[in-house]
Order: C-alpha cells, then structure tokens, then sequence
C-alpha cells in the first residue's frame, strides 16, 4: 500500500505581489499561479476558500450586518452615554468582545473594534461559529465537513495559537503517519504586511522562515510516506497603503442622524451605508463623489462579485476606496498601518498567490477554486487505502526525537 499524505498551507496575505519580487521563495516548487481573489476582507476570502462557494452563496461577506432584530449588543447600549475615553480604549472593547464570546458561546474569531455602541445595538454578526471546524459556515459545508464525512483522517491547526505551536503540531500529525490531509493557516505574514508593508525587510524575514520550515516538513513528511502533494496559498495580497484620508467628520457633521436618517460601518477601505431616507442617500452620495478617494460600487459589480443581497444586508450603499488608500480612523481602529487589502480585485496587489509541488487537475482562476484544489488532495491522499488496511494508531512521538532524512 502506498502511504500518501496531502498538506495545505494556507498563508493569510501571502500574494502573488508579495512573492512576485522574492523568486526565492519555495524555488524548488515550481508550480506557481496568480490566481484571482474575492471582494471582501478575510471574513469574506477565508470562508469562499473553505467552502468553494461566493460570499452570496456561502452567507459570508462582512462580520458586520445590517438586523437591529437579532442584534446581540442591544445590551451594550448603556454604555454609550459613558465618555469615550473609558469604552474606546482598546484593552476594554477587546475585554468587552471576549465577555460578549463567551456569553454568547460564540466560537469564530469576535471582535467589536471601534464601532461606536449606538452602532453596534443595529448589527449582528456573521462568524459566531468555528469557520475551521466542521458545521463552521452560515449556508455552505465546507472542506471539514467534506472530510469529516468521508472520514478522511485530517488534521487541522488552531487558528488562536501562533505558529510555532502550529508548525509543532503539524510535525506531530506527519509524525503520527496516520494523517492523509493536513490543514495549516497562518495569520502572521498578514499582521507584519499591515505593519510593514510588503517591501519591508520584516516580511523578507518572515518568508525566509516559512521557506525552511516549509523545505523541513517537506523532508519529515517524505521521511513518514511514500508520497506527499504540498499547496500553499494565500486569501488576498496587501496593497502598500499610500494615502489617509479622513472622511468619517464629513458624514458625521452634516447634520444627519444615525438611526434616523442613516447607519454607517465604517470598514478601513469601505464606507458601508444603509440609507433610512431618499435625502439622505442624496446627500452622502453628494458628499462623498467618485473620484481621487474612491467610488460607489454598483448593483452590477456586486452581481459580478457574489456580494448582492436582495436585502441589502451589508448596505445599500458602498463607497470603495482606491488601492492605497485607508480610511483612518475608521470603525476598524485610530491606528495607520503601511498596507491594506480589501480593495478593488482588479488590482495587482489583490491577486493572492498558489504554489505547489505538483501539477493539480484543478486550474485555479479563483480563490474559490482552492477548495475543489483540497478536495482533489483529499481524496488522492485517501484513495490509497480501504477503511480495512487503516493501521492501528500509531502512538503520536515528539518530532524533536525523529532524525530527517538527509
Ligand atoms: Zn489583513
């Protein structure tokens, strides 16, 4: 029987842009693709990778929708009336998210950021569950329900630990010998992107990592099987930030009231609005002109995205930013960062990247394509053995003890 293992990498930001000028980057591998991304953050790319599926069809787009019915915050609404300077600090709104979490049973990553209390009573939020687990996503399965039932023997890693632990455990899974798809996501190269920026010498340091640890998983997992098949890819790019602007004042100092005549997200490369009256829409929509700073997606362009909803869930109006520039302060924090995503998926710096070290049947066009990409993995790794030659368990040993094929 020929022992067979697929592994995932999956590397938040990690794209095409970013490895574009670093050819050294995992040079032995030499499958390579530019490969198209969704409109959205992460909160859209992550789960449109995991289930195949567009943010319209899988019920993902933005953390923040528009339900003042459902709204778990209306408790918070007290706190409103207490002066900024005590809610807004930014340890009492993380303390604030991780009591509503756990009141809630919330397992998805939570958080309420800057938005303001008065906002926040009108919303509800998308990611209650566990997107990594099986059952994780609103409208869709996804790649862990598809493993779960095939019973395909998968490990995947704990997006709330940082990446030594996670490299650690993956080196216990290849180690086992049992596994036959492993699943790894990093959010670290993003955190430094945003920090840094994608030419900084930070990010040439942390790519030259992954590319040992990388080359050392390859040599252990060819130590434990016969054959292993590699992908790593990434969600989006990051877009070096190149201009602030500051536009939240003029919205706020027009004399309209939230709630009354409008609601407003105000994400770090998209102004989200819900329009409550016709005077309203015309006067931001005045205020705020397609031109140097950004422009108004249209119906059209969220058809074509898979980010139209009949009931204008996540806005009714969406002012997008060029690549480059950030809104700050935003809704998302006070804080200017170097790089940013999130913008039009035309542009360069939207395109996320694939390498592998063979040639996949799945010809990847869109990030959604990488979940057909894992199924593929999955089911190859599996296909060489029947659920009666499965080996008993072999006891998990501590990788530091297993000595690398030279
Ligand atoms: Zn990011």
């Amino acid at each position: 029987m020929t022992k067979r293992l697929s592994i995932s990498m999956f590397v938040d930001a990690c794209g095409w842009e970013v490895i574009r000028s670093r050819p050294w980057f995992l040079n032995d591998l030499t499958y390579r693709r530019r490969v198209k991304s969704v409109f959205g953050y992460s909160s859209a790319c992550v789960p449109a990778i995991l289930t195949g599926k567009l943010p319209n069809e899988n019920g993902h787009w933005s953390t923040f929708f528009y339900s003042p019915a459902t709204s778990p915050f209306r408790p918070l609404r007290a706190l409103g009336a207490l002066p900024s300077s005590i809610v807004d600090r930014g340890r009492i709104r993380s303390a604030l998210s991780k009591a509503l979490a756990k009141a809630y049973g919330y397992t998805g990553y939570f958080q309420i950021y800057n938005i303001p209390f008065d906002t926040l009573q009108r919303f509800d939020y998308t990611e209650k569950r566990d997107i990594f687990q099986p059952g994780g996503i609103s409208d869709s399965e996804s790649i862990f329900d598809y493993l779960t039932e095939r019973s395909i023997r998968y490990h995947v890693s704990d997006w709330r630990c940082p990446d030594d632990h996670n490299f650690d455990s993956l080196r216990r899974a290849i180690c086992s010998g049992r596994t036959q798809f492993a699943f790894m996501y990093t959010a670290h190269l993003d955190a430094v992107l945003h920090d840094f920026g994608k030419e900084s010498p930070q990010v040439d340091k942390l790519l030259g990592a992954y590319h040992t640890k990388v080359q050392d998983i390859l040599r252990l997992a060819e130590g434990h099987y016969d054959e292993v098949r590699f992908a790593l890819f990434s969600d989006h790019g990051m877009c070096t930030v190149t201009r602030l602007v500051n536009l939240m004042p003029r919205i706020e100092q027009s004399g309209m009231k939230v709630g009354i005549d409008y609601t407003a997200i105000f994400d770090s490369t998209m102004l989200r609005f819900w329009f409550h009256t016709p005077r309203a829409e015309h006067q931001i929509r005045t205020i705020l002109s397609d031109g140097n700073d950004g422009s108004w997606v249209t119906e059209a362009d969220h058809r074509r995205e898979g980010t139209y909803w009949g009931d204008s869930r996540f806005g009714n109006g969406i002012y997008l930013l060029n690549p480059g520039v950030l809104l700050c302060p935003s809704h998302m924090g006070t804080k200017p960062l170097a790089g940013m995503h999130g913008y039009s998926t035309e542009h360069a710096d939207s395109y996320s990247s694939l390498i592998c070290n063979y040639t996949p049947d799945v010809e990847a066009s869109s990030i959604t394509d990488y979940y057909r990409l894992m199924r593929e993995q999955a089911d190859w790794a599996a296909s060489s053995e029947t659920e009666t030659n499965i080996p008993t368990v072999v006891p998990l040993r501590d990788y530091r003890k297993v000595s690398l094929p030279r």
